[in-house]
């Protein structure tokens, strides 16, 4: 038994203090923050995540849970449910990658109860992260090693890696964050911050017990996804081993903006694929002011996934990875858009 102290967090501010140690994502950080508990306490009951200090953040979602569209975008609050986001209406009509990456997460009871601040912080699912009776682990124990590269690492990431960690981001709503530049609102001991999505998360860097660019006692209280002529054509599309109540191996999050059949741009992310979410400017190049046609689709996909490092087992990833984003494009192409004529 060891024990634990409990705190509960009715504003920011005592969210910010009580949580002053909360660290950047460290396994072994004294303190963490409760949100719906359904990443946390799995990890607690394996002993992988010991903290001294729960800060339950639950009450938050009162004041932080709010969804919000308008002309320059939409604002989630990040004590909002997966499954509220999921189907909102205004979510569903004009930012459907959005959707579609909430909706195929996890389950509907885990959608119920988990937020969208505690998704895109949820841990790795790497097994040797998972079970500490592997000591290898670089993530959970700094210095020790990585089991994972001589190990089983089917599922393992293939872009964004070095020898420290090979671990695969496991969260679908990143990856359509990450393709349609949001930013991340915070609030901490300094006061409230604005970042883009794509700083939230390092790459291991030999370091990757350090998993974001958070300060400590920081919350996460909002996502903005700025409005765009692409958000309405986008896809999530997300490819697993079994069809619901899985991670990705997988996925591709696809924003098109077309003149025509020309592509005027777009915006492309992976997932599955990575060590955190991942986008694409080298595929979304290739893209821009072509015809969306398969074979620009594949020359682009080809393009993404060109700095795909396997280990083994993984060797099948940058072909999925490959075929997923062509799918996931032509989809996005073949999409009925509405416009003030129709
Ligand atoms: P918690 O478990 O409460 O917290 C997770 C972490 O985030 C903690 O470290 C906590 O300190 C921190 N945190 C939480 N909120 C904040 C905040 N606002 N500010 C700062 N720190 C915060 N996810 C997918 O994307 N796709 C899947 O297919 C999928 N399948 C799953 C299947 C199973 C069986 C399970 C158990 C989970 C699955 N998940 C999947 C993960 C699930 O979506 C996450 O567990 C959930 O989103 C975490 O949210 P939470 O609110 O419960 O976070
Ligand atoms: Fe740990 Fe990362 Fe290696 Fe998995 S891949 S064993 S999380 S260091």
């Amino acid at each position: 038994m060891r024990p634990i102290v409990y705190g509960r967090a009715d504003d920011l501010a005592q969210a910010s203090r009580l949580g002053s140690q909360s660290g950047q994502g460290q396994t072994d950080a004294p303190v963490q923050f409760l949100a719906g508990g359904t990443s946390l306490i799995d990890l607690m009951k394996l002993d992988v995540l010991t903290p001294e200090r729960l800060v339950d953040i639950t009450p938050l979602h009162a004041s932080h849970a709010a969804i919000e569209a308008g002309p320059n975008g939409l604002r989630l609050g990040a004590f909002a449910k997966m499954s509220a986001v999921a189907r909102h209406p205004a979510v569903l009509a004009d930012y459907p990658a959005i959707a579609e990456s909430l909706q195929l997460a996890a389950s509907a009871q885990l959608r119920n109860m988990a937020t969208l601040g505690g998704n895109v912080l949820q841990r790795s699912r790497c097994t040797y992260y998972r079970d500490t009776s592997w000591t290898a682990c670089n993530k959970r124990t700094p210095g020790s090693g990585c089991a994972a590269i001589t190990g089983f690492n089917r599922n393992h990431a293939v872009l964004g890696v070095d020898q420290s960690c090979i671990s695969q981001s496991p969260g679908d709503f990143g990856v359509a964050l990450i393709a349609l530049d949001a930013r991340v609102e915070l609030n901490g001991p300094q006061g409230p911050r604005l970042i883009p999505f794509s700083t939230l998360h390092r790459l291991p860097e030999g370091q990757p017990h350090i998993e974001t660019t958070l300060k400590p006692g920081e919350v996460i209280t909002a996502f903005h996804v700025p409005a765009g002529g692409w958000t309405s054509r986008s896809v999530y599309l997300k490819v697993r081993d079994r069809a619901s109540y899985e991670f990705a191996i997988a996925s591709a999050a696809v924003a098109l903006e077309m003149d025509g059949d020309q592509v005027r741009q777009a915006r492309i992310g992976l997932g599955g694929m990575a060590y955190r979410p991942w986008r694409s400017h080298e595929a979304e190049a290739v893209l821009t002011g072509k015809p969306m046609t398969e074979a620009n689709a594949e020359a682009a996909a080809t393009a993404a996934l060109s700095g795909a490092v396997t280990h083994g087992n993984n060797d099948y990833k940058p072909e999925l990875g490959r075929r997923t984003l062509v799918r996931a494009l032509m989809q996005a192409r073949a999409m009925p858009i509405k416009t003030a004529e129709n």
